[in-house]
């Protein structure tokens, strides 16, 4: 099924069930994975121990099925963000079966299909923990893999046979979603959800800059919320595949200065996913209405260079946001699974991850690229 291209709609008769026979836990604790072990090479198989830290009852184990290819796994390999741990095996849209749950873990059960995000786990205790943003922890980022724990252990992500897990951050997929279309909700999925939804898109003009991983998504989650969308991308051929997704227009930023003057002042929230800081963000801004939001959701290395007026001149808003709690992330789960809305995949065998990346890298995955883990290739 190698570069297969899956548009997935959910159907309420397709539902996923439980396997007959569940997966048993890692032999020895030990996970097979694609692992980066110096920092810009290439992914090769791996055997490694799995983290002791998450054995206890408040965590979950999971085989994993599905994972998705985020940019932000390129990026840390590539060291593009600092200092690293190796080697690495990243993956945080995970999707698998859990196998072993803790008995103070109630919301989920062996056999069940679980899936976990990037965050692996935070205080609970300061007060963004407490306000339901985790995600903005006041002790600082747990990413799900290449986190060193407290008992010297290090966390892996889903380019693993096996995913440990803390309870409170692991979440049950509705049944009416496919394991390869859920798997990418887990970052790609929140990180377009929450600041769409926390700035009250209903009846407003959205307009999604790169239409990629998280774009295609933003487009989905817009429309769906009663925006009217459109897109800003280079390719000048995708308005059918934009109106698919459910935009009602697009616009060309190839030129992008004869964009940003045929679009002056036209969108109350423009919504950010391309992670270059290269672009003239002085122009997409002078899209934006007067007291307009923009949200940058694009994560790479570099400087974002604006010009004070653009932002002063209009009152307008430049907003950053980072995926979501667990709270947020299953209230999002819950809405996909209402309407319906999947990420659009192409699934590739695990051990064909580096063609993954650089499909991503190419900016040619239509639209997220998705790993399958061995055994799982016709799971739901
Ligand atoms: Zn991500
Ligand atoms: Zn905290």
């Amino acid at each position: 099924m190698s570069g297969e291209s899956v548009e997935k709609k959910p159907k309420s008769e397709i539902l996923w069930k439980s396997p007959e026979v569940v997966p048993g836990p890692a032999k020895d604790g030990l996970a097979v994975g694609m692992a980066v072990h110096v920092e810009k090479e290439p992914f090769k198989p791996w055997t490694y121990p799995l983290p002791t830290y998450f054995t206890g009852d408040d965590h979950v184990e999971m085989k994993v099925t599905h994972c998705g290819v985020c940019h932000s796994d390129i990026h840390t390999v590539n060291g593009d963000w600092g200092a690293a741990t190796w080697p690495m095996v990243p993956g945080h849209e995970v999707v698998g079966i859990a196998v072993k749950v803790g008995k103070n873990v109630k919301h989920v059960k062996v056999g069940d299909r679980v899936a976990a995000g990037p965050q692996s786990f935070s205080c609970q205790e300061c007060g963004e923990c407490k306000a339901d943003y985790s995600q903005y922890c006041d002790e600082g980022w747990k990413e799900c893999f290449g986190t060193k724990l407290p008992d010297g252990g290090f966390t892996f992500g889903g380019y693993g046979s096996y995913h440990r897990s803390v309870g409170a951050f692991t979440h049950k997929i509705p049944d009416n979603l496919s394991s390869a279309g859920a798997a990418p909700l887990l970052c790609a999925g929140i990180t377009t959800y929450l600041p769409l939804r926390n700035a009250d898109v209903k009846g407003k003009k959205v307009a999604v800059v790169g239409v990629g991983g998280l774009g295609h998504l933003a487009v989905k989650f817009a429309a769906a919320m009663g925006a009217e969308v459109t897109c800003i991308s280079r390719s000048s051929d995708k308005e059918a595949l934009f109106k698919s997704l459910g935009a009602s227009g697009s616009i060309n930023a190839s030129d992008l200065k004869k964009a940003s003057e045929e679009n002056a002042i036209k969108f109350d929230v423009m919504l950010n996913t391309i992670s270059s800081t290269s672009i003239d963000f002085n122009l997409y801004l002078a899209m934006l209405k007067a007291r307009g939001t923009f949200i940058q959701v694009g994560a790479g290395p570099g400087k974002m260079q604006i010009a004070p007026p653009t932002m002063i001149m209009k009152g307008r808003s430049l907003v950053g946001s980072l995926v979501g709690s667990p709270q947020q992330t299953r209230e999002m789960l819950d809405f996909c699974s209402t309407h319906g809305i999947e990420a659009t995949v192409e699934v590739v065998p695990v051990a064909e991850v580096n063609t993954a990346v650089e499909k991503v890298n190419n900016s040619t995955a239509h639209f997220r690229m998705v790993v399958v883990h061995p055994g799982h290739e016709n799971d739901l």
